[in-house]
């Protein structure tokens, strides 16, 4: 196997961020101007940029994904001690997020097919205390919203969605993430665009949006400095995050572009032999972790990992931790029991895809 490009040896590493823009420019621009904190132009321009790639009213950057999340839900202004339904297949922050705000995390299943959030589950799941429901577009593939906004209607909770892992999403041309009454999104290192650490909440709603700011900057209004309103945290990006964040912005449906295009490769040589991770009609998956089903993932994933390539399981479910522990669901269980993320960074090349799929068909 020759040399990648990944600059990681012989090594296929599950992900590995990019690049090729104006990064170093921007980060530069910073350093240079010295504005390296929160304040500096490039975090109003990533807020702004974002929401218009999305196609909110507004946006509002956060030190991590996690913090979003956290910012969204306290933002709503529920009364401690309410219910929240989240997936039991997510990573873990979609939950710890509910807890720290004051909240319960209460476990829905997911759909089998496509590992998102079942409405039928949710329904199940509703009682009095529930105040909201955190749909997550899981590894890309955008959840059911029109059947969870009909329900969260119909009961008069909110949505906010965990788009952390589906940047461009789409459904019906409409993107992942302006839906619901807020959603979040995360910029670590392996997520579809970067910012080191970083996230950021999106809304049409100007009042969540104005307590976001607000919370996140030590509970103090930008127009009132050192005046405290309320109890809040330290949860901004800093110009330099912001700085990747733009860069990473103006190249981002190239990134979609070429992960569907893997994407595409891997359906065309495992088709025959997986269940595999696809689509729904009029909608736009981003295959942030392209996925596949098998009997035994975890021998599977060892003999990929003694050819040098990473795979990983599927997040534990939540039910079978100890902080939320519960009863299992069967569909989150099964996927657990059978699913495996495939590399699916960018700059993966035909050839690496091919020798992947030929070590899975061995
Ligand atoms: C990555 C991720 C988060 C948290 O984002 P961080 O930026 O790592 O805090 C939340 N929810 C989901 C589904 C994620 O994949």
């Amino acid at each position: 196997m020759k040399t990648t490009k990944n600059g990681l040896g012989s090594k296929i590493p599950i992900y590995c961020p990019s690049f090729s823009g104006n990064e170093s420019k921007y980060i530069n621009e910073c350093i240079d101007s010295k504005w390296v904190s929160s304040a500096g132009k490039f975090v109003e321009q990533f807020e702004k940029e974002f929401a218009n790639y999305i196609g909110t009213k507004y946006a509002s950057t956060t030190s991590n994904g996690t913090t979003a999340l956290h910012l969204a839900v306290e933002a709503l202004s529920i009364p401690k001690g309410s219910e929240i339904i989240v997936p039991d297949l997510t990573f873990a922050a979609t939950a710890n997020a509910v807890i720290h705000a004051g909240s319960k995390p209460v476990l829905a299943d997911v759909d089998s097919e496509t590992l998102n959030i079942s409405p039928d589950s949710i329904r199940e799941k509703i009682t009095k205390k529930t105040k909201a429901i955190i749909p997550v577009h899981l590894y890309g593939r955008p959840a059911e919203m029109k059947e969870i906004i009909e329900i969260a209607k119909e009961k008069d909770i909110f949505v906010i969605e965990d788009a952390a892992e589906s940047h461009g999403a789409e459904i019906g041309g409409k993107k992942a993430g302006s839906f619901g009454d807020a959603a979040i999104f995360s910029f670590y290192g392996n997520k579809i665009i970067t910012t080191g650490e970083g996230g950021m909440v999106v809304s049409d709603n100007e009042e969540i949006m104005e307590k976001v700011n607000i919370l996140k900057n030590h509970g103090m209004r930008k127009e009132k400095r050192y005046w405290h309103e309320i109890v809040g945290y330290n949860y901004r990006m800093t110009n330099l995050q912001a700085a990747l964040g733009v860069a990473q912005l103006e190249k981002i449906e190239k990134k979609i572009e070429s992960k569907r295009k893997i994407a595409q490769k891997y359906n065309s040589l495992l088709s025959d032999s997986f269940t595999l991770s696809s689509e729904e009609k009029n909608t736009r998956n981003v295959y942030w972790l392209y996925w596949i089903m098998i009997a035994n993932p975890d021998s599977l994933s060892k003999k990929l990992e003694n050819k040098g390539i990473e795979s990983r399981r599927f997040f534990y479910p939540l039910s079978s931790m100890p902080p939320f522990e519960t009863k299992s669901l069967p569909n989150a269980e099964l996927a657990f029991n059978t699913g495996l993320c495939l590399p699916s960074y960018p700059g993966l090349s035909n050839e690496e895809i091919e020798h992947i799929c030929a070590v899975l068909l061995e």
